[in-house]
């Protein structure tokens, strides 16, 4: 796409907007950076493109371009990008724009929950498989970043969210990876079915000679690509486990125990990433050797500490109920779990069966702590912390040796954090701190 003479509006200064101006300016388009905050949020943007702080609905409705590109942190239907929207040629996201620019494999991947841990994964056993490849998207760096460069890579693993498959409209992966479903951006989304709409639309342009790993069992209507199923739990897959042995169509290729992979979850993830990578002629035997060494980023069940014989895990990436159920399913020792964070209006009641067994106590925080007791309180102790300091040592006083402490939150951070990072960073020293 020649942009040379088109007028390029960008939405957001942030890294995808100003990935995206960079691109924009390079394909030779006029630029322009919306942006509603203060001149600062535009530091360090190239000279040659223009910036517009403090941009309202006015300047909006007030600008006219070829292209309106916008990125991922903006609410699509809000009123803000609406105002723009009218005066735009084309209307499209930063991963749409930027994908424009690559002829290389697209492997996106996209879920609730594993994307990350399942992006690195494709990414290692692209590479090891002999083909370079980039994990990017709302992974690492934006794509635009990726494309613009001299030498792209031969494949992206591109992690996708549903904020960047909403302003998608052309984009179609060679693999579309849909890891798993379960609500969860209950505050950007108006219901479930909106929210799965958008993660939906990663098949919409795919044709019959691309492949859609799909989860068995996971509803996502018709879909045009080949598809390859993969369960941990159910053998019909085609990639399916059997004890710690993942199977494809029945023949063994990997135990999970020579791995440093636990938990049915990252069993899931490995198998669609095994998956992802096949469909793109790399075979079994080379990805494996992109498993080696391979540990999960952390914030994700990372062993933080052994203390007084039990296990301090740190799983502050655990935003949402569906990886919070999934922490916990993962638990073979007794288990006291740490839960808590900002109200997102999420209904915590379909986890009560998985608690049964496993968790011996609970310590709730932060801001949805009381609703968190009232759910929890009439199947498993629960007690209450106003810290999460005081929470572990709750949790501490709880536990006893040959079990675990598992902070696994639950739900985003923002009333107490700057992120799920500052968040678990925070859990990881109050835990060294322990005497
Ligand atoms: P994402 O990028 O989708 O947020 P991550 O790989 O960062 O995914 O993991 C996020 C959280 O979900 C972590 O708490 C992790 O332990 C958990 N998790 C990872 N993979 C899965 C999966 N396949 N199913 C459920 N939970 C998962």
């Amino acid at each position: 796409m020649n942009l040379t003479g088109k007028r390029v509006a960008v939405l957001g200064a942030g890294r995808s907007g100003r990935a995206a101006a960079d691109l924009a300016l390079h394909h030779g388009g006029d630029v322009v950076v919306y942006d509603a905050g203060p001149e600062e949020v535009f530091d360090g943007l190239r000279s040659l493109v223009r910036c517009h702080p403090l941009a309202t609905e006015e300047t909006g409705k007030a600008c006219i371009a070829d292209v309106v590109v916008i990125s991922p942190g903006i609410e699509t239907g809000g009123q803000f990008a609406s105002s723009f929207a009218k005066g735009a040629g084309e209307f499209i996201g930063e991963t749409e724009f930027a994908s424009r620019y690559f002829d290389g494999l697209v492997i996106g991947i996209t879920g609730t929950n594993g994307k990350t841990t399942t992006t690195e994964l494709v990414q290692r056993m692209m590479e090891v498989g002999g083909k370079s490849c980039e994990a990017c998207g709302n992974y690492g760096r934006p794509l635009s970043d990726v494309v613009i460069e001299a030498n792209p890579p031969e494949a992206v693993s591109l992690e996708l969210s549903s904020f960047q498959l909403e302003t998608i409209r052309t984009f179609r992966p060679d693999v579309a990876v849909w890891l798993n479903f379960s609500p969860d951006h209950m505050d950007r989304y108006r219901s479930v079915d909106e929210y799965r709409e958008a993660k939906l639309r990663i098949f919409k342009n795919q044709r019959e000679d691309d492949a859609a790993v799909v989860r068995f069992g996971e509803e996502v209507g018709k879909v045009s690509a080949s598809r390859i199923s993969f369960s941990a739990t159910e053998s019909d897959a085609d990639y399916a486990l059997h004890g710690s042995e993942i199977l494809c169509q029945g023949a063994k290729i990997l135990d999970l125990g020579e791995t440093r992979l636990r938990g049915l979850h990252n069993a899931e993830n490995v198998m669609a990433a095994l998956a992802a990578v096949e469909a793109v002629n790399i075979m079994p035997k080379a990805a494996l050797a992109g498993l080696e060494e391979y540990a999960p980023p952390l914030h994700r069940c990372e062993l933080v500490r052994t203390l007084d014989g039990v296990e301090y895990i740190n799983d502050s990436k655990a935003t949402n109920l569906h990886a919070l159920e999934a922490a916990i399913r993962s638990q073979s020792r007794p288990t006291v779990l740490i839960a808590g964070g900002k109200e997102k209006g999420l209904d915590y009641t379909p986890l009560l069966p998985a608690l049964e067994g496993r968790v011996s106590q609970i310590v709730v925080f932060g801001e949805i702590r009381s609703s968190l007791l009232d759910t929890f309180s009439p199947a498993v102790r629960t007690v209450n912390a106003e810290s999460l300091k005081e929470a572990v040592q709750y949790a501490r006083e709880a536990s006893e040796p040959g079990g675990t402490v598992l902070f696994s939150p639950g739900t985003s951070s923002f009333d107490m954090f700057s992120g799920y990072e500052e968040r678990g960073d925070t859990y990881r020293k109050i835990v060294h701190a322990l005497k």
